[in-house]
């Protein structure tokens, strides 16, 4: 099974798509994540996105395009992809098809994550993660049962991602409505659009979502 998760910043993309990762044994396709591995280990691609990034911005179709084609070469044929963050335009959107259609696969739902902005920022910008293992936590909505110290792994470090702050949450928003939103017709043209959501609480989401890929 082939899955797109699309909804703007904040919108729980990350963490539903770790949840299916859990259930389903899928594999969780970010490119969010990727191009801040990049950036972290200071590669080519990693030192052209990093400002674009700080910005808001979106990086270029070919960079991400790129990286989800070399995702998919590593992963078996018979495990499912979670798209998490790509495709974000139209341009990515075509190519995602050809990816998808060279290596023997195709999309089987495009999930939506339906959400008041107002509350994303509020979302975003108090979330962090432990550093060790990932795991997603919020200033407000979900602090680690013992302060400091991360429930799945124990860790005692946490990290904040530098574009989480309210003017650059702004920007990625913009970027969402102008340039994202505008491939959902396409998808909904072909009958793979689900819409869930994504202000109900978390594990509401999960269950909606579970409803739509069992069918
Ligand atoms: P995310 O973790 O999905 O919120 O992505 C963080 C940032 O990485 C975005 O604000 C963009 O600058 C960049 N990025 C991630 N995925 C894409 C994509 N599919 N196309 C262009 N830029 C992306």
């Amino acid at each position: 099974m082939n899955i797109i998760l699309l909804g703007p910043p904040g919108a729980g993309k990350g963490t539903q798509a770790q949840r299916l990762v859990e259930r389903h044994g899928m594999r969780q396709l970010s490119t969010g994540d990727m191009l801040r591995a990049a950036v972290k280990a200071g590669t080519p691609v990693g030192l052209q996105a990093k400002a674009v990034m700080e910005r808001g911005e979106l990086v270029s179709d070919d960079i991400v395009s790129a990286l989800i084609g070399e995702e998919l070469d590593g992963m078996g044929a018979g495990v499912g992809a979670i798209f998490d963050g790509y495709p974000r335009t139209e341009a990515q959107a075509a190519s995602l098809d050809g990816i998808l259609a060279a290596r023997g696969r195709s999309l089987d739902h495009v999930i939506e994550l339906a959400v008041d902005e107002d509350a994303l920022v509020e979302r975003i910008t108090g979330r962090y993660t432990c550093a060790t293992c990932g795991k997603g936590y919020h200033d407000k909505f979900e602090q680690p049962k013992l302060p400091g110290v991360c429930d799945k792994c124990n860790g005692t470090e946490f990290k904040r991602r530098p574009d989480d702050n309210e003017e650059t949450v702004r920007t990625r928003m913009a970027e969402y409505r102008a340039k994202t939103a505008p491939i959902l017709p396409g998808y909904e043209a072909r009958g793979i659009v689900a819409r869930v959501n994504g202000m109900a609480e978390m594990d509401h989401v999960t269950a909606a979502i579970e409803r739509i890929v069992a069918k």
